[in-house]
């Protein structure tokens, strides 16, 4: 039996940076991660709430070294440019890996272990208090602390009896990663179409672009069964300021990725807490989850370490302390899940879009325009 003060499930961006933070003010932490090493893909953007709490714990220099900053989205609809959203201070593209990477690194000083290929079997505990954690290959880890970042489909959500609603979207969502062409690399491009499908096209690095296409469930098969001339045709009506994005989009290998909004009945129970996609997932169209995650976990930690191992203290803390932030994800999702029944509906979608959510996210009132309404 291993003994560590925080046990933390999933070795993503949450369980990451927990992990760093808590590492950093000497808290003995094990990070248990299925996967043979941290996440591989996911999210690109790293907004200013995400940068402010980076920039907090000294790390936005690490991470803004191979980083490309923006600070506009055009928003097309049915080929027309509708808005562009401004942001002040720009905003980050890293990808996922590399980002996870740079806070996994900055752990290895602080000693936090890492435990890759491991999978929790089940939590033992007297049902309000979590005691120690089995493995599936038998190792045993008995924790004061346990924090499952272990994604949607959390077992520690599960192993806890925390209740998740899921609701699905009318829309799929496919991805590609294709040479960067010079239309992409001069602005990031949103477009929307009367028809139910949307097109997102932005660097990623210097060489390579991401290109996310939506579309009507229904459509799916018809569109990417039949092979690239029926994707390049029903892009050609509404993407129309990238035509050299055609050159490239022919050959790209697309991805699915599931999309569903997510909401859990608590963030804590007893001496074990939730965090990031675990705990709650928004329409990734808002582009807040990494912020609002980075946020989560620095009061994870202060809790933590404010607690030093009382668990009463603990468990009155994650309640006044950390459960308010699933109000606060709450309207996140809300927001999303609004936003993106208007894509078909310019006028919807304008009325409804919210600058402050996008740029600023649940950290400041918004205090002047800085979205461009054009034509
Ligand atoms: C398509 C899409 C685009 C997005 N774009 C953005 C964006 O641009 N900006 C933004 O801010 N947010 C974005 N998000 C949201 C963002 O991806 C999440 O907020 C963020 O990844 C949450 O990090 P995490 O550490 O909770 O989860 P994850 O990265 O999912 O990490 C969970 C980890 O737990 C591990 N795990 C799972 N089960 C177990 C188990 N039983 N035992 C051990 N380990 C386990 C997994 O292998 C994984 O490594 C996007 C989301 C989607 C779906």
């Amino acid at each position: 039996m291993t003994t560590c003060d925080v046990a933390i499930v999933g070795a993503g961006l949450g369980g990451c940076f927990l992990a760093l933070l808590l590492g950093r003010s000497g808290r003995h932490v094990v990070v248990v991660e299925q996967g043979p090493t941290v996440p591989t893909a996911g999210a690109d953007f790293v907004k200013r709430p995400g940068m402010q709490v980076l920039a907090r714990h000294g790390l936005v220099g690490l991470v803004e070294r191979h980083a490309l900053k923006r600070d506009i989205v055009r928003y097309y609809h049915d080929g027309e440019p509708i808005q562009e959203c401004r942001y002040p201070d720009g905003f980050l593209i890293r990808p996922y890996r590399e980002l996870v990477e740079v806070i996994y690194s900055s752990c290895a000083m602080q000693g936090v272990e890492f435990w890759f290929d491991s999978q929790i079997d089940h939590l033992a505990g007297d049902g309000e208090h979590v005691e120690h954690l089995s493995l599936a290959d038998g190792r045993e880890l008995r924790a004061g602390v346990v924090i499952g970042a272990d994604g949607t489909r959390s077992a520690v959500r599960q192993a806890l009896g925390i209740d998740k609603e899921s609701t699905s979207y009318p829309h799929l969502l496919r991805v590609a990663t294709v040479p960067l062409t010079a239309s992409i690399a001069q602005l990031n491009r949103l477009y929307f179409s009367s028809g139910g499908w949307f097109s997102y096209l932005y660097p990623v690095n210097h060489d390579q672009a991401r290109v996310f296409v939506g579309l009507p469930a229904g459509e799916d098969g018809a569109t990417f069964g039949a092979g690239a001339p029926a994707l390049l045709d029903a892009l050609r009506g509404f993407v129309t300021d990238s035509p050299d994005a055609y050159d490239v989009l022919g050959s790209a290998s697309w991805h699915a990725i599931p999309i569903a909004a997510m909401r859990v009945s608590a963030y804590h129970k007893g001496n074990a807490a939730l965090l990031g996609s675990a705990a709650f997932a928004c329409h990734p169209m808002t582009g807040m989850g990494m912020s609002y995650t980075l946020h989560d976990a620095e009061i994870l930690a202060e809790i933590i370490c404010t607690a030093e191992g009382d668990p009463k203290l603990l468990e009155k803390m994650l309640e006044t302390g950390y459960e308010p932030r699933r109000r606060m994800h709450g309207e996140l999702i809300d927001y999303g899940d609004a936003l993106s029944s208007t894509f078909p509906d310019r006028g919807a979608y304008l009325r409804s879009f919210r600058q402050d959510l996008h740029v600023f996210g649940d950290t400041e009132p918004i205090g002047e325009e800085f979205v461009k309404v054009m034509g």
